[in-house]
């Protein structure tokens, strides 16, 4: 029997109050339905900021140790489930068991991290005038809006959903209509960890309904989202100018492999961060700038890396790369790979495997492409394609490593090969990216460094994840003056 799931809101599980559902199936294998998930609107937002506006100042009120600890039962809960959890994401979003359960394994430190902060929310004092004390205070911000993406969804929501409830805000909680179950999971975790029931609300629903009803709504006082850029645009567009917005958005994230460099390590590099996570990361390498000497040697090597990945389900023994997410993605992809045939350059792998193997008919299966000998102009050296395929050129300097490394709009991550110190420094003090990583895939990072991107990656309102300012943006800072 078909699962129906609910929204939950003002501590309720409950249908969507228009009783619209949508579908959330296997990109493995469409034939499975995953579960029907309520399709909401407008009243349902406006009925989950009611619930959480009236929840937020007593959590608020709360000693932190109470806050702390729920976030560290919420650890302990999801260290628990995190297998069981992983089998639901390789599921419902593609990824290998091995990537899902890293993402899943990951989710408890994620939320000792954050507990910690609730702990550590401090304020300062000033030198002031004598017969005065000035201080400041961090107070929460009061109803935070989280709107996540599909493809790391557990992590993606849990960075955003630890900080704001470690600090005293409640949570309006929408989940990727691609991974709504994964949202579902996070929001059961905290209820059985001990989270006030209507603190936080989570409405599902397809489409851009819910975000630009939340982005509606009065009552909203900040809104934190992860996705698209042109997404992210429109969210700044509607928004009220008194709702704090972070967005952090897309890359076109390049790996620089300089003329020392062994071959090894940058095609090991470059597998990872290209065809990693069937390259459906913010941070997957897209772009590769290779010494002109070691061109057509490492085109060669990468070449042969796509064609010997092992495609298939997430589940199956020996998959190294799972389906793509959703039908869309699995034909812009192609559909990239057919515009660099038509570009004139050299394509290896891109193939539909869903057409060419019987046994990959029902999901959104590809083989990773590599594509050389593109034109300067190509829309593959600058549009963000979320899919594996990574595209490749050579370089003759420093310079023009980072000249096209940086000639893109976005700025998120970029990774260097190389032993050349002297490259490395100057490298990462002049490129226009927010996370440069020496000798390692632009892909994966510390869950306690700040991470965000430049340029049309982020807003910049505030780093995400880690670091010293992580908690900037789910707190307000209130000046006092104390006179004798
Ligand atoms: P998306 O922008 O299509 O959707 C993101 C979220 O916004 C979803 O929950 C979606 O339902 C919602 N949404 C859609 N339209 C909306 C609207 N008009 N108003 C408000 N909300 C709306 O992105 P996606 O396809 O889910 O994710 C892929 C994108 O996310 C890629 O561009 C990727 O680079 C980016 N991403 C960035 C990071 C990062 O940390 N910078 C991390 C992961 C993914």
């Amino acid at each position: 029997m078909t699962e129906r799931h609910l929204n939950y809101i003002a501590g309720e599980w409950q249908p969507a109050f228009s009783g619209a559902t949508f579908e959330d199936r296997n990109p493995a294998d469409e034939r499975d339905l995953i579960g029907l998930f309520p399709d909401s609107d407008a009243a349902d937002v406006a009925a989950a900021v009611a619930g959480v506006s009236a929840a937020w100042p007593a959590w608020a009120a709360q000693s932190p140790e109470v806050r702390a600890d729920v976030l560290f039962k919420t650890a302990d809960i999801m260290a628990r489930r995190a297998d069981e959890i992983a089998s639901e994401l390789t599921r419902e979003e593609g990824k290998t068991l091995t990537e899902a359960r890293n993402e899943a394994r990951r989710i408890a430190a994620n939320f000792r991290l954050y507990a910690g902060e609730a702990l550590r929310l401090n304020g300062e004092t000033y030198p002031s005038e004598s017969g005065q004390l000035v201080l400041s205070v961090r107070q929460p911000v009061g109803v935070v809006a989280v709107v996540t993406p599909w493809n790391f969804p557990l992590s993606m929501a849990a960075r955003k959903l630890g900080p704001a409830l470690a600090a005293g805000n409640g949570v309006v909680f929408k989940p990727s209509e691609i991974t709504p179950l994964m949202g579902q999971r996070l929001v059961e975790v905290l209820l059985e960890a001990g989270l006030p029931p209507k603190l936080v609300a989570l409405v599902q629903g397809k489409g851009a309904k819910v975000g630009q009803a939340i982005t509606a709504q009065p009552g909203v006082d900040a809104l934190t989202f992860t996705g698209s850029y042109t997404v992210g645009k429109q969210i700044a567009a509607s928004l009220s100018t008194d709702t704090r917005v972070q967005l952090e958005m897309g890359g076109k994230n390049a790996t620089v492999v300089l003329a020392d460099a062994s071959i090894d390590k940058a095609v090991a590099t470059i597998e990872r961060g290209a065809f990693g996570l069937t390259g459906q990361a913010c941070t997957g390498t897209s772009r590769v700038l290779v010494a002109r000497p070691l061109y057509a040697e490492l085109v060669a090597r990468l070449e042969k890396s796509a064609a010997s990945i092992k495609v298939g389900p997430g589940t199956a023994e020996g998959v190294q790369m799972g389906p793509l997410a959703t039908r869309a993605q699995y034909d812009k992809v192609l559909a990239y790979v057919g515009i660099a045939r038509e570009e004139g350059g050299r394509v290896v792998g891109g193939d539909a495997l869903r057409e060419a193997d019987s046994s990959l008919a029902h999901g959104y299966f590809v083989r990773p492409a590599v594509v050389s000998d593109l034109p300067d102009d190509s829309r593959l050296w600058r549009e963000e394609i979320f899919g594996p395929v990574v595209a490749i050129r050579p370089i003759d300097s420093l310079d023009e490593a980072i000249r096209l490394a940086d000639d893109t709009e976005y700025g998120l991550a970029v990774s260097l090969v190389t032993g050349d110190l002297p490259s490395v420094l100057r490298f990462a003090r002049e490129t226009q990216h927010g996370i440069v990583k020496v000798n390692s895939p632009t892909t994966g990072v510390s869950l306690n460094a700040p991470f965000g991107g430049l340029k049309h990656s982020s807003n910049q309102a505030a780093k995400e994840q880690g670091g010293a300012n992580v908690m900037d943006f789910y707190s307000r800072i209130k000046s006092i003056y104390l006179g004798a």
